[in-house]
């Protein structure tokens, strides 16, 4: 696997000077406060396509 770390908010591999919050690490300062803004929010990307819970009638 590929050791080097990579951006938690745009994927874009770190630089010399990674910014950490907690366990993620970003590549800058932009990106940790993006990443935390949409945490807070839940408009992370890869829970857009998670399907919405629907009412099933009983059978
Ligand atoms: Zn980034």
């Amino acid at each position: 696997m590929n050791t080097k770390q990579r951006c938690d908010n745009c994927g874009e591999e770190l630089g010399a000077n990674p910014v950490q919050r907690g366990e993620r690490v970003y590549c800058c300062e932009a990106c940790a406060f993006e990443a935390q803004r949409s945490a807070d929010c839940g408009g992370r990307p890869d829970s857009t396509t998670a399907p919405s819970v629907v009412e099933q009638p009983e059978k």
